[in-house]
């Protein structure tokens, strides 16, 4: 299946480097190593690639920033290698848009099962995307943003102006699990500690707003990280 699948790694030891293309060669993949995020950024910005296995500490950028500005271009799979095994990490690479992320040292072989479960994944996913497509299954459930406003079948949701921002920042950034800070500033709110818990009620709001639609279910909690938005009903 993946016998021809592209994983780039973005990693300066190259003793961890070489470990790696070692076992994912071995198996079939075809490997692109750089040693800086530039070269590595560059490479991302003309090729196709199925997978990216991204150092956090390089020598030039850090992997945090450059895997942001990835994004903005791609949702390739991005799997975070962190020295650290930092629960502060691990938060910051799965909100800017890290599918996961492991610890050094680690086994190659582990690695390799983790890569294979990402691509496997993707694949599902963008199959699941053209059957929709297919079938003109409706996007974000039917919902359309109108005057600052969200419509579902001609019929106005009569979201306030700091729930249209929240459920517009969710929709439009639906690949990426929102922290309540992220959607405060979102929401033009001061980014404060002591607000975070109002986008909790603001939440409440929406999903009762849907509700009458069936679509509340699609702003879905992440336990200890935000909120995010999907279709799907898993
Ligand atoms: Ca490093």
């Amino acid at each position: 299946m993946n016998a021809k699948a592209t994983i780039v790694i973005i990693e300066d030891e190259s003793t961890i480097a070489e470990n790696l293309i070692h076992v994912l060669e071995k198996d079939g993949f075809k490997v692109c190593w750089f040693p800086t995020g530039e070269q590595g950024l560059a490479f991302l910005t003309e090729n196709i690639v199925d997978l990216l296995v991204l150092d956090v500490g390089l020598p030039d950028v850090n992997g945090f920033e450059l895997c942001k500005t990835i994004r903005d271009f791609s949702d390739l799979p991005i799997i975070f290698l962190t020295a650290r095994n930092d629960e502060i990490d691990r938060v910051v690479g799965l909100e800017i848009g890290a599918d996961d992320y492991v610890t050094k040292p680690f086994s190659p072989r582990e690695m390799l099962a983790r890569i294979k479960l990402r691509i496997k994944r993707a694949i599902k996913h963008s199959t699941v995307v053209e059957n929709k497509q297919a079938i003109e299954y409706p996007l974000n459930g039917g919902l359309q943003p109108l005057n600052f406003d969200y419509s579902v079948d001609g019929q106005m949701l009569g979201l306030t102006a700091v729930e249209f921002k929240i459920l517009n920042k969710l929709i439009n950034d639906s690949a990426n699990i929102l922290s309540r800070e992220q959607l405060l500033v979102a929401a033009d709110l001061a980014p404060s500690a002591a607000y975070e818990r109002n986008i909790d009620s603001h939440i409440k709001a929406i999903r009762c707003k849907l509700k009458p639609f069936e679509l509340s279910e699609f702003v879905k909690t992440k336990r200890g990280f935000g909120y995010f938005y999907s279709e799907k009903l898993v």
